[in-house]
Formats: structure tokens, C-alpha cells, sequence
């Protein structure tokens, strides 16, 4: 799962990089509207978490921008204490969620991963499939209940396939969601981390859809 964090305040865009990449999450960081709304227009994120006061281009503009482009990608607003009216427009112009700041950190994780969630429809917290489950809120993996160690990527890898059981899933596709923006990507990688996770689970539920990509589904 990719997220994209639009926040300008050097010290909370740091924490938020550095908890959801604890998470399991790829993670994008724009400290400005401009930049933030170049992003969520060009990349495919997962969720946004979008600050609305943001120097160059004001949150709130940002996401209607997003909206009028088709951008579905589910938002979570961050605004002010109190700012009942800044909520209110948050949602109109099509906000999935909003936090208040201050907000305490494991919830602005949950209401992440819900956003996610939902949005792949999902309406458990717990994702299974062929004996494998996935346990959202505390990226454990278990098969048959015996749980599998896996690595940070192994377990984006997995996650994002999960969360889209049933659907074919192409290798371009995978990467972008496991990858943030700068790193440097190699679509053979990813054949390496199915390939351990294939081992690691011992079942058949990542199949290879030829010339498509994967799909999870019951083996
Ligand atoms: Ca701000």
C-alpha cells in the first residue's frame, strides 16, 4: 500500500513518514499544496492524508482539484481544532475522513488502514484467503493459524495482493504500490518477493496469470 502525505510542518511530516513506513506503508512526502496535488494527480496512492493549511495551494483547493480530475483515491483531512466549518467544506468537496490537530497517531493509523480498506472493499479488519490471513491492524500473517515471518517488502507485497483478492494484479501495478516515488524499481525484484512469499506460505494462493501479473485466489 502507497500513501502520499501532504503536510508542511517539518516535524509531523517526519513522524507521519516515519509511522506508516513502520506500518508496512509506502510513503510519499510533499510539504505543499502544488507539489501534493502534482502527486496525487500523477501517482496511484492507496490513501492521502492531506493537511489543509498548506502554503502555495490551500488543502481544501488540492482536493477539489483532485475531485473535478476523476482522483477517487480516499482522503483523510487534517484540520484545525475546533474548525468545525473547515471540516464540513473538507467533506463537501470530497473528504472520506478528517482528524482534528492534535490527533493521537494509533488513531490516524487505524482510520488509514479502514480508509484502505473500505475503499478495496474490504468490511473486516482481517483478510483471508486459502488458509492465509492478513491481519491489517497488526501486519501479522498466518497460515492455517501457524504465523509466517516475513520482511518488510514481502509483507507490501502480499498486503497490497491481498487486499485486491480475486483481482489480477500486473507487475507495473504491484510496484507502484510497494515502492515510493524515488526509489529506484525493478520489476524483477518483485518476481523475487512472490517467489519467497510462495515458499514462506507453503499454499497455493498467488497464482500467475500469464502475461497479466498475479492474482490471490483459493488454491
Ligand atoms: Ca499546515
Amino acid at each position: 500500500m502507497r500513501v502520499l502525505v501532504v503536510e508542511d510542518s517539518p516535524e509531523l511530516g517526519r513522524q507521519l513518514v516515519q509511522r506508516l513506513e513502520g506500518e508496512g506503508y509506502a510513503v510519499d512526502l510533499a510539504a505543499d499544496g502544488e507539489e501534493g496535488q502534482f502527486l496525487g494527480q500523477t501517482e496511484p496512492y492507496d490513501a492521502v492524508i492531506l493537511d489543509l493549511g498548506l502554503p502555495k495551494v490551500d488543502g481544501l483547493s488540492v482536493l477539489r482539484a483532485w475531485r473535478r480530475d476523476g482522483v477517487g483515491t480516499p482522503v483523510l483531512i487534517l484540520t484545525a481544532r475546533g474548525a468545525w466549518t473547515e471540516k464540513v467544506q473538507g467533506i463537501d468537496a470530497g473528504a472520506d475522513d478528517y482528524l482534528a490537530k492534535p490527533f493521537n497517531m494509533e488513531e490516524l493509523l487505524a482510520r488509514v488502514r479502514a480508509l484502505i480498506r473500505r475503499a478495496k472493499g474490504h468490511a473486516s479488519a482481517e483478510i483471508a484467503c486459502g488458509g492465509v490471513v492478513l491481519d491489517t491492524r497488526t501486519g501479522r500473517v498466518t497460515v492455517s493459524g501457524a504465523p509466517v515471518e516475513l520482511t518488510a517488502y514481502e509483507y507490501r507485497v502480499l498486503s497490497y495482493l491481498m487486499h485486491r483478492k480475486g483481482q489480477v494484479v500486473s507487475r507495473t501495478e504491484l510496484i507502484e504500490h510497494v515502492y515510493a516515488q524515488d526509489f529506484d524499481r525493478d520489476s524483477n525484484t518483485v518476481e523475487v518477493f512472490v517467489g519467497r512469499l510462495r515458499r514462506k506460505l507453503g499454499v497455493d494462493v498467488i497464482k500467475t496469470v500469464r502475461g497479466l501479473g498475479y492474482r490471490v485466489d483459493e488454491p
